[in-house]
């Protein structure tokens, strides 16, 4: 049965529990607030399915790189309601435009995030955005295997951790199955996000009406987090200034697995990958207006068959992988756990979100280092 040693080794991607033939794994939050599985132990036969399932302990086939492209929906309202590009709405639409169902990360009534199957566009608003938080799977790889064995297609969007741990839930390849990735350098912790959302609540007197990561009020490059309260108060702060953005990006708040994430390569389980086109402006500007646009990495016969069939929807254009999305960046490679990581997650329960932003000033001798280093590099250069 599945056991975890070590915290870096499990992406909470749920593929043990949906396998689990006995229904005797449950998905437990840590102290951190994150999901492991736990077996009950009475009920477990001992047939080792969840160990032969788990993408870590056996990672799925990639698939291989083949084409990368910059681009943007031509609906200018869909990209304006999109994290980026809004690449991820064309490849639903046509999914569901063949009478397939898109699954994907959705607010529930508390604005916690979850997984949810949808069948029409007009539903589609649910999945549409970035949530900076980790999804609970469910039994959503269950559905989709329902759905693909009744012949009905399906799109299933996540991380990558997620679309692998799919992959291994269902153990074999189907025609009828397209994948999408969105690149990622981590998810920060649920228990932070629950948090915040009640000191807001608290904050502004009433319950969240709704909630966007990335709105575009500022522009794609400073993007806002915005809150709009059911007493119609609305709060919306650059992301540079919000204290749940500043963790995430410092990568304070991260699951341990996305410190050493075993599938974000090049080639990777998924057969098209979607992500920010950061830096565009530096090497087409022709395709920046600060409205958002997308990098598309396809793969295999499938990602460019639906790369194909969604075309006539974008404006792009094709370039070398590493311009578009070079080798350092977030989601090719894993990031290192800020110094102050684990005194943070130590102080969560004890301290609101404002007070722990302290935990983020830099201390006068870490600055010194960082300029004396900045130096030396300058005069070996
Ligand atoms: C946790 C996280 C970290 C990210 N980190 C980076 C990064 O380092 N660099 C980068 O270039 N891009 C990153 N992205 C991707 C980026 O924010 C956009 O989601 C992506 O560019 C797609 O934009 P879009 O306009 O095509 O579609 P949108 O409509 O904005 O995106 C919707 C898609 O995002 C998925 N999604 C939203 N929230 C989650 C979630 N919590 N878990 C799983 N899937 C989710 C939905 O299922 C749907 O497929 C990250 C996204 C997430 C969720
Ligand atoms: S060994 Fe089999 S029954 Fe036991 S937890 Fe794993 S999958 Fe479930
Ligand atoms: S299958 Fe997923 S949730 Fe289960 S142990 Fe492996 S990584 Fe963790
Ligand atoms: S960084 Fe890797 S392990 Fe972490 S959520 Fe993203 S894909 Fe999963």
């Amino acid at each position: 049965m599945i056991s975890i040693k070590n915290k870096q080794d499990c992406s909470g991607c749920e593929a043990c529990k949906n396998g689990c033939p006995k229904d005797c794994i449950e998905m437990i939050c840590d102290k951190e607030g994150f999901l492991y599985p736990k077996v009950n132990s009475e009920r477990c036969i001992g047939c080792n399915v969840c160990n032969n399932i788990c993408p870590i302990l056996n990672p799925p086939n990639n698939e291989i790189y083949s084409h990368s492209y910059a681009g943007q929906i031509k609906n200018e309202d869909v990209r304006k309601r999109s994290s980026s590009g809004g690449i991820f709405s064309a490849l639903a639409g046509k999914i569901i435009s063949e009478g397939g169902s898109v699954f994907g990360a959705a607010f529930d009534e508390s604005f916690y995030v979850h997984h949810i199957e949808v069948k029409n566009t007009d539903e589609l608003d649910k999945l549409r955005g970035s949530k900076y938080t980790q999804s609970e799977i469910g039994d959503t790889y269950r559905q989709v295997k329902e759905i693909l064995n009744d012949n009905r297609k399906v799109l299933f969007s996540g991380t990558v951790c997620q679309i692998a741990g799919l992959k291994k839930y269902l153990g074999k390849n189907y025609n009828n199955l397209y994948t999408v990735d969105v690149l990622c350098h981590g998810v920060p912790s649920p228990k932070l996000w629950k948090k915040y959302i009640a000191e807001k609540e608290k904050q502004y007197g009433d319950a969240v009406e709704r909630i966007s990561f990335r709105h575009k009020k500022y522009g794609w490059k400073i993007y806002s987090v915005e809150f709009l309260f059911k007493n119609s108060t609305e709060n919306i702060v650059p992301f540079g200034k919000d204290p749940y953005m500043r963790f995430f990006l410092s990568n304070i708040s991260l699951r341990p697995s996305c410190h050493n994430c075993r599938f974000n390569k090049i080639d990777r389980p998924s057969d098209i990958t979607i992500g920010d086109a950061w830096g565009i402006d530096n090497i087409h500007p022709e395709l920046d207006d600060d409205k958002g646009t997308s990098v598309i990495i396809v793969r295999g016969e499938k990602g460019n068959q639906l790369f194909d069939a969604i075309k006539d929807d974008l404006i792009y254009l094709e370039d070398d992988v590493d311009k578009l999305l070079p080798p350092n960046s977030g989601g090719r490679k894993s990031v290192k756990p800020h110094y102050k990581r684990e005194k943070f997650f130590k102080e969560i329960d004890n301290q609101n979100v404002n007070d722990l932003l302290k935990l983020l000033k830099i201390p006068l001798y870490r600055k010194v280092i960082t300029k004396f280093k900045a130096i030396i590099r300058k005069c070996v250069r």
